[in-house]
């Protein structure tokens, strides 16, 4: 049967082994030697005796005397081992001993005894920590920081570079240097122009120039012209302009021109305007008119009306654009109603509105007017001046035979895209010593064009109809045949010459 040595405590000695004969050594002070067997081992006692230890013992097997020997080796061994284990509780109970100090020192020495504490356990566990030496070094100082993170009392190092965190460890921040994802973003960012470089030194000459790229961008702005006209612009004026250092540093195209004018100026002007009505009592008008463009896009634009205190008249200005869900009355009216607050502007400030004359703006019932009238009743509503010129203009066209306006848009298309016809038709103007122009095509939305193209017509009508008889002749056409019809019918130059007066009057 296998032999068992239980080493107790002291003081489970009389509970655990109050059988006698078991009981082989008591050695030392704070342990007692129980031998037994595998039954006790297996059943009640193990459970109950968790802070005990278990050692097995050599049965002895070739006699009595050897035996006996054994024994008393085994009980040496034993004994050195409890030795030890009782020096290592005794060592065990000292520090104890003096934690146990240190936390009934501190009350009294708080801060101290704290520290004692921490330094205890920092010896236990070591920790990353960031050093401020390193932001100085060159080789880490321009695109080093301290991070925020913090995990497990590590800190970290941040690449402002990469955006990454780095563990607050010099060999792991070294081997970020060297990687080739950090070198491929270093170098991008050292070949970019510093923003201290940009706005940093602002010398005569840097204003200069800012001002003249800013007045060439107006200038376009102001004639209604192209900001893709800047990519010529620019290099024209170096050269003209040669002597000159502002001419020189200017570096504006069509991109940086249209920025500005979208985030600088446009938005400068545009809130200088809009702060002349943020008091109560800055009364204006507002004319609204809804249209889609060319990418079948709804927009509404508004025109404000005010009486400009430093001019001292009433002026018209741009007042701003904005895209529509749909046109229904009430989405319309809501577009007016915030375009007007969302600038901080009291509605109330609205005295007078004016729109077409269609039934969404101005119907009787459900359109932007009645809703308008709700809100503001003081607020005078008048049906857009331009439009309602425009309608009785079309209405007294309806008089004139259909032949005439035709004449106008034929001879638009006629020389619209032929070189050919152009010259032919400019040595007959020589030929009649009237002034060299070209024959102009009305516009197809604008009604406002088709003046200029009636004005053009009466100025060349007699080279033009001698133009046609010409052309009649060498290549006929069905619709040169009625153009010089309608030329030759002396009643088509009184109808052009009506067109006129009724825009004048
Ligand atoms: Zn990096």
């Amino acid at each position: 049967m296998d032999k068992w040595l239980l080493k107790l405590p002291k003081n489970k000695k009389n509970h655990e082994s109050n059988e006698g004969d078991r009981e082989v050594e008591a050695s030392s002070s704070s342990c007692t030697v129980v031998e037994l067997d595998n039954n006790d081992i297996g059943s009640e006692i193990q459970p109950s005796i968790s802070a005990i230890e278990v050692v097995p013992v050599q049965e002895p097997v070739i006699g009595d005397a050897i035996a006996t020997d054994d024994a008393n080796a085994n009980s040496q061994q034993m004994r050195n081992e409890i030795e030890v284990t009782r020096k290592r509780k005794i060592n065990t109970n000292t520090r104890a001993q003096e934690i146990e100090a240190i936390d009934l020192e501190s009350d009294d020495h708080g801060e101290e005894a704290e520290n004692q504490v921490s330094i205890v356990r920092k010896k236990k566990r070591f920790t990353y920590k960031f050093r401020d030496s390193w932001l100085q070094l060159d080789e880490f100082k321009n695109w080093l920081k301290r991070s925020s993170k913090v995990q497990n009392n590590n800190e970290f190092a941040k690449c402002i570079i990469c955006n990454d965190d780095i563990l607050a460890h010099k060999a792991d921040i070294c081997r970020h240097s060297l990687s080739s994802k950090h070198k491929k973003k270093f170098s991008q960012v050292a070949a970019n122009n510093k923003i201290d470089n940009v706005f940093g030194k602002n010398t005569q000459l840097d204003l200069s120039t800012r001002r003249a790229e800013l007045k060439l961008t107006g200038f376009l702005a102001s004639n209604d012209l192209p900001f893709l006209l800047m990519d010529t612009l620019e290099p024209l004026c170096k050269d003209i302009f040669s002597d000159s250092q502002v001419a020189k540093n200017i570096s504006i195209r069509r991109t940086k021109a249209t920025a500005i004018m979208q985030a600088g100026l446009g938005e400068i002007i545009s809130r200088d305007l809009f702060k002349k009505f943020e008091k109560p009592g800055a009364f204006f008008s507002i004319i609204m008119d809804e249209t889609t463009d060319v990418g079948s896009i709804k927009q509404c634009a508004f025109v404000i009306i005010y009486f400009c205190e430093d001019k001292k008249k009433v002026v018209t200005r741009f007042f701003d654009m904005v895209e529509v869900a749909s046109g229904t009355a009430k989405d319309l009216y809501d577009c007016l109603r915030n375009t007007i607050t969302s600038k901080k502007i009291p509605f109330e400030n609205l005295v007078g509105f004016s729109a077409d004359t269609c039934n969404v703006m101005f119907g009787e019932k459900n359109s932007v007017f009645t809703m308008l009238k709700q809100d503001l009743p003081q607020v005078v509503c008048v049906k857009c001046s331009c439009h309602m010129i425009h309608l009785a203009a079309s209405k007294a066209c309806l008089a004139l035979p259909r032949s005439v306006e035709d004449l106008v848009r034929n001879l638009g298309s006629h020389f619209s895209r032929s070189y050919h016809k152009q010259q032919k038709s400019m040595e007959f103007q020589e030929f009649f010593h009237v002034k060299i122009h070209k024959i102009l095509h009305p516009s197809v939305t604008r009604w406002l064009s088709l003046q200029g193209c009636v004005d053009r017509v009466l100025e060349q009508y007699v080279p033009l109809r001698e133009y046609l008889r010409e052309t009649v002749m060498s290549d006929p056409s069905r619709t040169t045949d009625e153009m010089l019809l309608t030329m030759n019918n002396k009643f088509t130059k009184i109808y052009l010459e009506f067109f006129p007066t009724l825009w004048d009057s």
